[in-house]
């Protein structure tokens, strides 16, 4: 694909009956009709082709010191060339970035196109260390980071993926082999939490983590948003840290955020002492990579 007229047809779905498709992107499948789009806003059934609305049309540019990200223990200090586009494979209640996440398809074509390797080329006029999929869910442009990252990779530029984790095993094998630092977002240790209030699974995001620590290599930093009454019940963290224990390594740098209101979700904001008492207790477990994001 060369300009912003065309669509980048995706390879990531199965032909159905009657004209529909069936994306095998991520874990939500969408069955979707002719003309109709995916769950995620950003994928559209044309003449029984699936198109990503969003290659190369970033929604949100900006350098960004890889700590933003989060990522403290990987290329401390260094910039990172983030972009995003519009979708999301989850419909979080709780959603801090409704803004894109819940826009799509008719919004990315005002963006101007830039193949991956202007994306390269800038990051790379802007001195910067790595690029980073992030402020989105980068599943949703699973294509245009897959060919951003091995452009990237061709120049000496790392990469930095900020996901859910939502993505089915093999466009997972794809862009993980091209990822070399990653923050996962395990929005709690519950089917529960996942099922009702993201639409989701917990089990696809934990494997999506221990595919990037075992199986790529890549550096790996976990989020966890912290959210009174939700997923901050003591029993619940202790086993976030058991699987993280286990799973990923007690040296797995772990993020807790605290949550401030969002949208019509009515939970309240997270009390500092909440994050000080989690901080603690996977010290006292043994932890020693904890950081704390958010407090005001
Ligand atoms: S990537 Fe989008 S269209 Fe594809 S299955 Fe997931 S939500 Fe549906």
């Amino acid at each position: 694909m060369s300009s912003a007229e065309e669509y980048f047809i995706s390879p990531y779905y199965e032909a159905l009956e009657q004209g529909e498709l069936r994306c095998t992107l991520c874990p939500r499948q969408c069955c979707i009709k002719p003309g109709g789009l995916g769950r995620c806003l950003v994928r559209r059934n044309s003449e029984g082709q699936l198109q990503s609305l969003v290659y190369g049309h970033p929604a949100a540019l900006q350098v960004d010191p890889i700590e933003k990200k989060p990522i403290s223990y990987w290329k401390p200090g260094s910039r990172t060339f983030s972009l995003g586009t519009f979708g999301c494979n989850m419909s979080c209640l709780h959603c801090q970035n409704e803004h894109l996440s819940r826009s799509g398809s008719q919004r990315s074509q005002e963006y101007r196109y830039l193949s991956p390797a202007d994306i390269v080329r800038l990051a790379k006029m802007k001195n910067c260390a790595s690029i980073a999929f992030t402020y989105n869910e980068p599943t949703v442009f699973q294509e245009y980071a897959l060919d951003i990252a091995k452009e990237a990779k061709k120049f000496g530029l790392g990469t930095v993926l900020v996901s859910n984790g939502r993505i089915n095993p093999e466009p997972r094998r794809e862009l993980y082999e091209y990822i070399d630092a990653a923050n996962i977002d395990i929005k709690a240790f519950s089917e529960d939490f996942y099922r009702k209030i993201c639409g989701a699974s917990l089990a696809d995001v934990l494997e999506s983590c221990r595919h990037l620590r075992h199986i790529s290599n890549s550096h790996l930093e976990i989020t966890n948003l912290v959210i009174p009454g939700y997923n901050d019940d003591p029993a619940m963290i202790q086993a976030l840290l058991d699987w993280v224990e286990q799973e990923l390594g007690k040296d797995t740098p772990l993020h807790f955020s605290a949550y401030y209101p969002a949208g019509g979700f009515t939970a309240p904001a997270t009390k500092p002492d909440t994050l000080y008492r989690i901080e603690s207790l996977a010290k006292q477990r043994g932890f020693s990579r904890i950081k704390l994001g958010n407090l005001r």
